[in-house]
């Protein structure tokens, strides 16, 4: 029997004296009633304060006209009971307000769900009480509560934000919220309104307001981007699906990335051409669907100002042709922001509403609003008189709902207020230390607002129904994340932030709506998918990152972080790991080679840039063969001289094009990829002979090969970075070339295996210990290891030309490099270390898979130029990037 029904019966008889139950609920939205009804399920009292009359969360309070979901709602919808799954059929594409209402009352019927609710009841206070190890809640309505757990099913746009404009006390006409819209419907005909805002409520509203009013002044501050929701019957094609396989097709939303059933997308926007884009585009835009225009267009959509600004161009052709006046088009046309980095809208006639007659656009940031009189709205420019006032002004999101409703304190009178005054800090965006037995359902650092919520409160509701039976079987009490674990967590979210876009518009999913709030993206931007693992696998490392605590001290507590690998690294080494590869070294070294080419074939070349042209040059026993990447940009270019990688075995001088073209880009300068010659055909010294060798051909050749003339840089990725080291060291001892400057990614320094990365990282990340000894066998014998042309830590390291040292924390190599990084410094040569954490040895050159990868080759890029003696600004002239790489360029610099 749930502890608490003796006390609960209890209080039945004594109604002011508190409410006992196992588990509080906060909430009888979407979240709030599927807890409800696995709670009662798995066993446990339960309570759900709501502040509405009744139950439907967000639905129950945005009753504005046009009110409708804006994800299909063949998607937005429970799938826990295939049964319910099968008893209601959504009318429509995109259901409106009162339908999904309904659907919210029809499922709290179906499970008897309103007997465990009390309606028209606010927190307005939660009190850990440290002794008891239960929450006690105080309410404005009824008794108070004492709970076990106390968990918030608040939604994330539920607490609207103050509309921040003077005046509006002194307004004589009506004043409606769209979060807060009467019940009993308001009557605008014939009235003369105005709209401030156009956020996806305001968009959805106007045109039917525009129907209604007399006339109707819209009060725009930033244009959005809309999309035609095309609304009607669940289109053919997913109820097809759908209904071939509902479990399947259910699965597939849990499994990606934003909860609805679409694949990742591959092809990057530069691997298409024009009329490829357009069509995809087109498609897109008839769709009428956010998700669809959001993922399935190209993979770099999402992820790469270039990639978004054509879909950026191709929606602002679509609002110029919509709108008839030019110049109100213009203001409707949004240019601050990426596609998708704020929340797109669906509409229905949004942009052609603006070609009524009735319907008058005023842009703000032309004539700010300077207050609210007793007739209307005054701005910089004019005077509008209305009748009515609509704010569609947006939320407090995420955070608004949890810590302005009601003071919540954790242990030692630790306020959640406080804890958060930095923003919002916690553990999977569930729990937050230092508040035990306290839940978010799709909270901050959750995927929460950037996938099909429906999916992400299920999984949320599962998780936690989950955890608080095991805890309960196992005899454990209270349940609280540690602080590594929610320091993980948070330098996660940050590691996240830099896959997408969102980091770089200012928007309510970075708080930037609400004046004074804390700006950082408060969403995971990992994926659905991912983050149902990283939960997983919270629980199957014995609750990794957890105090659990029971009677007579009984504790446990696996403290860690769950994810530390960048999300895409974690996602690429997942992805390999279910390859099952046989490794590497078991190949022979044919069989590598003919491995790692057809591995290669499957990858993108990489950006256009100017011409690639391949020649020989000289070597020390014969020719070799070189690559040449050239900018776009008229010449002569700096020239670095590129070494691949491959452990001395494997490669040529065309493995790493992705990478050389990516750096030719960034830099502005041409890079010279050699193919040195290979062990076990070529031992030591062969290829840092020839690295060498090629290097003074090519700065003896500079202008030939259509470079600058004068001192060349020398690049190169692990051993390829090895042999840009020992080049450097013979440069020096050989009478030149004249090298500027030497960029080492991951190079091989040392033939000593004993350091700790050498151990930390022997196995699981790609490049394993016993690869590393393959090379080098294959290479070097044991007697030759330590002569300075393979082991440049071992030679002298003074007067060597300065440096770039990038390590990666999840390399074997790591700590060599570290080593030769500090070794070159300890000597007096400038060195500048990235210690890329997260990333794996192959980070930098996957690019276009290892997203965050970018962030690392922009400081490569700047140091080269640096080197060079080049400005810091880069100038891209290749066509792909005409008219907007430069800015867009500027953008990811910066926002790395
Ligand atoms: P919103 O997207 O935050 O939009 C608020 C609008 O009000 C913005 O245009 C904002 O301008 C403007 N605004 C705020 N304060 C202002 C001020 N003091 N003066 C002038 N303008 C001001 O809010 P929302 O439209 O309610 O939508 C919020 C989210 O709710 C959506 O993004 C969506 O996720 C969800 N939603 C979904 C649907 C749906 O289709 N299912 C419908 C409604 C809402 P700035 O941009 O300049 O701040």
């Amino acid at each position: 029997m749930p502890e608490a029904m003796v006390a609960a019966r209890a209080s039945d008889t004594a109604p002011k004296s508190a409410q006992q139950v196992d588990v509080a609920v906060v909430g009888a939205g979407f979240a709030g009633l599927y807890l409800l009804h696995r709670l009662r399920k798995a066993g446990f009292s339960t309570v759900a304060l709501e502040e509405a009359g009744d139950v439907g969360g967000t639905w129950y309070w945005n009753r504005y006209p046009g009110a409708r979901c804006d994800i299909q709602t063949i998607d937005y919808s429970y799938t826990f009971d295939p049964e319910l799954d099968t008893a209601w059929t959504w009318s429509e594409k995109y259901a409106t307000q009162p339908e999904i209402l309904r659907y919210l009352g029809f499922v709290a019927d179906r499970y008897d769900l309103r007997r465990d609710i009390r309606f028209k009841t606010k927190v307005t206070e939660a009190r850990w009480d440290e002794a008891a190890e239960r929450w006690q809640l105080t309410t404005d309505n009824g008794a108070p509560v004492s709970c076990r757990h106390y968990i918030m099913a608040t939604g994330c746009l539920s607490a609207p934000k103050p509309p921040e404009i003077d005046g509006v006390k002194d307004f004589k006409g009506k004043v409606y919220f769209t979060g807060r819209w009467p019940h009993e419907g308001v009557d605008l005909a014939g009235k003369r309104v105005a709209v401030i805002g156009t956020g996806s409520s305001a968009i959805q509203s106007i045109p039917l307001i525009a129907e209604q009013a007399a006339h109707l002044t819209v009060f725009q501050r930033t244009p959005n981007f809309a999309l035609p929701a095309g609304n009607g019957p669940a289109p053919e094609d997913r109820r097809t699906f759908f209904e071939s396989d509902r479990a399947a097709y259910r699965e597939q939303a849990r499994q990606s990335m934003a909860g609805v059933p679409y694949p990742q997308q591959t092809v990057v926007s530069w691997q298409l051409s024009d009329a490829e884009r357009r069509e995809r585009f087109e498609r897109a835009w008839a769709a009428g669907d956010l998700v669809h225009i959001l993922t399935q267009l190209w993979a770099d959509q999402a992820v790469d100002v270039d990639g978004n600004k054509i879909v950026q161009d191709l929606i602002r052709e679509k609002i110029r042709a919509a709108v008839r006046d030019p110049e109100t088009a213009a203001a409707l046309t949004p240019h601050d922001h990426p596609f998708g980095a704020k929340r797109p809208c669906l509409d229905t006639n949004y942009y052609a509403t603006y070609n009524r007659p009735n319907v008058t656009l005023v842009n703000l940031r032309q004539e700010p609003i300077k207050t609210i009189t007793a007739s209307g709205i005054s701005t910089n420019g004019r005077n509008v008189d209305v009748d009515v006032i609509v704010f569609a002004t947006g939320f407090d999101a995420m955070t608004g709902a949890i810590r302005a409703v009601h003071p919540i304190t954790g242990r030692g009178g630790k306020s959640l207020t406080d804890v958060w005054a930095h923003g919002p800090q916690t553990y999977l965006g569930l729990t937050v230390e230092g508040f035990p037995n306290f839940f978010m359902i799709t909270g901050p650092g959750s995927p929460s607002v950037l996938s099909n919520m429906a999916v992400s409160i299920e999984q949320h509701v599962d998780w936690v129904v989950d955890r608080l039976k095991a805890l309960r079987d196992a005899g454990f009490t209270t349940i609280e994340p540690t602080e590594m674990a929610q320091a993980g967590w948070n330098r996660h979210m940050a590691d996240c932030s830099m896959l997408t876009l969102h980091r770089l518009a200012n928007t309510w999913y970075t708080g930037a709506n609400v004046p004074g709030k804390v700006h950082g993206l408060m969403p995971y931007t990992g994926g659905v998918g991912p983050y149902r693992s990283i939960c997983d696998e919270v629980t199957s490392r014995g609750m990794l990152g957890f105090k659990l605590t029971g009677p007579g001290g009984a504790a446990q507590c696996n403290d860690g972080e769950v994810v530390r690998l960048q999300p895409d690294v974690r996602l690429v080494l997942n992805l390999l790991a279910t390859l099952n590869l046989p490794p590497i070294e078991s190949m022979g070294a044919a069989g590598a080679r003919a491995f790692v080419g057809e591995f290669n074939k499957g990858r993108p070349a990489g950006r256009l840039i100017g011409d690639i042209v391949d020649g020989t040059l000289p070597g020390a026993d014969g020719p070799l063969p070189y690559r040449v990447f050239k900018p776009a940009t008229p010449g002569p270019h700096p020239v670095v001289v590129y070494f691949h990688g491959g452990g001395w075995v494997l490669g040529d001088e065309q493995s790493d094009e992705p990478f050389c073209r990516d750096m030719v880009r960034r830099t502005g300068m041409m890079f010279v990829s050699v193919g040195y010659r290979h062990a076990p055909e070529h031992r030591f010294p062969t290829a840092a002979e020839d690295g060498y060798a090629a290097t003074r051909w090519i700065a003896e050749h500079a202008t030939e090969l259509g470079g600058k003339p004068g001192p060349v840089l020398v690049a190169g990725w692990s051993a390829g970075g090895n042999i840009a080291a020992v080049t450097c060291q013979l440069a020096r001892d050989r009478g030149g070339p004249e090298i500027a400057g030497q960029l080492l990614i991951c190079p091989v320094t040392d033939c000593t295996f004993d350091r700790p990365s050498y151990n930390d990282n022997a196995t699981g990340y790609f490049l394993t210990r016993s690869l590393m000894y393959w090379f080098w066998d294959l290479y070097c014998s044991p007697a030759d290891r330590t002569d300075p042309r393979v082991s440049p830590l071992r030679g002298k390291v003074d007067k060597l030309p300065r440096a770039f040292v990038a390590t990666c924390e999840f390399d074997p190599l790591r700590d060599e490099g570290v080593a030769y990084a500090e070794a070159m410094a300890a000597a007096g040569v400038p060195v500048e270390q990235l210690k890329a954490h997260g990333h794996f040895h192959s980070s930098f050159t996957m690019v276009d898979v290892v997203i965050t990868g970018v962030a690392g080759r922009v400081q490569m890029a700047e140091a080269l130029r640096r080197f060079a003696g080049l400005p810091p600004e880069v100038s891209r002239g290749d066509d792909h990037s005409q008219g907007h790489t430069s800015p867009g360029h500027k953008i990811a610099a910066a926002a790395s």
